[in-house]
């Protein structure tokens, strides 16, 4: 195994502080038996553990890393920023420039608000929702996550589900109840619930492309019946694009599967790596947000002039290069076929799903549509995978339920590595 010293001392000091040694649960590496790599710095796709490990990244940061870590133009134009103060609480012109710019992306956002986790951007469309339909009831699918306040906190996907707490404690029962949840995929049972309490459901809100149980498709008809069936009830129809965002197509899951929703949640890549986040949509619907209404929602650094700036410069850069998407797209795919190959060779069976440059594999022999069948694909084989291309220096996501990112900084090196490393990790799966 590769040397951890260092990360398993710091791993041991960190816990005497802090909840499971880290900020945020899945860090912990739950269920993987190894102490977290503990990071000093990144570079392109490349990440560096404080033991001196040099890792190929696919993790990026959870999304927001698509150019790469530490991209210069991105570095700069941060540093020039902050010279000019970390922030003022005040309006700056690089707010509208984002706001702009993110109208001129996603035409369906004309109006937008700037916040500072993707959390804060489904709470705040979900607010904004039921002030302008006057209804309390939202509707989710099970094993899509869309951050972790409290009405969202029901059949979670992401770390809820990794650490077999879909249900959060300290959620009340009222504010449960009027969260409905259905499976993802499942239009029959989508439509049942709508005929049923439609006009009492103030927002359905879905993951266009699923993230957080693993990377999961909509199939074909089921984003086309979200938004006939939300026009229908006068429900507004929120896409939560904080992870496909950018990944499915740059102009998002709502370009690539052409349906327009009436709110859009962005996050990750739109803060280039440092906290931002958006939620915008319908002019009339953000009427209701203060000051021209009266949902209330508030930032003291929400629109920060560093993480706006990091946003701009990342959002301009991807849209300077020539064919981001495809190119995107086509490393994503050679990656996964010859994991794919690897696993055949092992006898391993497995589902290789790809969003553009998000990506995901399911030890399982059959297609996985919702989070039902992610529960389901072997855990043993994915524990033996990930800990044997972690031994070789490739940096995955640390459970199954979660979502792998391409960079435009990943090489054609990188990715034959990745493949190579895989073949003797298929291997230590189809003994496990
Ligand atoms: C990451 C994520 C969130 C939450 O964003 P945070 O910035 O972690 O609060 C919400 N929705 C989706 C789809 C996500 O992937």
């Amino acid at each position: 195994m590769i040397d951890l010293q260092k990360s398993k001392a710091a791993f041991e000091e960190a816990r005497k502080f802090m909840p499971g040694g880290v900020n945020s649960p899945v860090r912990s590496y739950p269920h993987m038996g190894c102490p977290p790599p503990f990071i000093a710095s990144a570079k392109g796709s490349h990440i560096t553990d404080i033991d001196g490990n040099t890792y190929i990244d696919y993790v990026g940061s959870w999304g927001p890393m698509i150019l790469g870590h530490a991209h210069p133009a991105v570095i700069s134009a941060i540093c020039k920023a902050a010279e000019n103060s970390t922030s003022y609480g005040a309006p700056t012109l690089k707010e509208t420039e984002i706001a702009e710019l993110i109208h001129s992306v996603y035409p369906s956002i004309e109006k937008i608000r700037m916040v500072n986790s993707g959390t804060e951007a489904t709470m705040s469309a979900l607010r904004a929702a039921r002030g302008y339909t006057g209804r309390d009831k939202i509707l989710k699918f099970e094993g899509c996550y869309h951050g972790h306040g409290d009405s969202l906190l029901v059949k979670a996907g992401s770390g809820a589900a990794t650490f077999g707490k879909p249900d959060s404690a300290g959620v009340t029962k009222g504010t449960a109840k009027d969260t409905l949840v259905t499976p993802y995929n499942d239009i029959p049972a989508f439509k049942a619930i709508m005929d049923a309490e439609g006009d009492e459901i103030a927002a359905v809100i879905v993951e266009p492309v699923a993230g957080n149980m693993g990377c999961v498709l909509p199939v074909p008809g089921f984003l086309e019946a979200l938004r006939e069936e939300t026009a229908k009830y006068g429900t507004v129809l929120i896409f939560d694009e904080v992870m496909c965002g950018f990944r499915t197509s740059s102009h998002g899951a709502q370009s690539f599967y052409h349906i327009h929703p009436d709110m859009t949640c962005l996050g990750k890549i739109i803060g280039g790596g440092l906290p931002a986040a958006a939620y915008g949509g319908r002019k009339e619907i953000m009427a209701c947000i203060a000051p021209d209404g009266s949902v209330y929602q508030a930032g003291t650094l929400s629109g920060n002039p560093l993480a706006v700036t990091a946003g701009i410069e990342t959002i301009r850069q991807m849209m300077n290069i020539p064919d981001l998407d495809k190119k995107l797209a086509e490393k994503t795919s050679a990656l996964l076929e010859g994991w794919k190959e690897s696993a055949d060779k092992a006898g391993v069976p497995l589902i290789c799903h790809q969003s553009g440059s998000m990506f995901g594999i399911f030890f399982s022999e059959k297609d996985v549509l919702n989070y039902q069948d992610s529960c389901e694909a072997n855990a043993a084989q994915f524990k033996a995978w990930f800990l044997s291309m972690l031994d070789q220096h490739v940096y995955l996501a640390p459970s199954p339920f979660e979502t792998l990112f391409m960079s435009w900084a990943h090489t054609d090196e990188d990715i034959e590595r990745s493949i190579a490393a895989s073949r003797k990790a298929m291997e230590e799966a189809a003994k496990a």
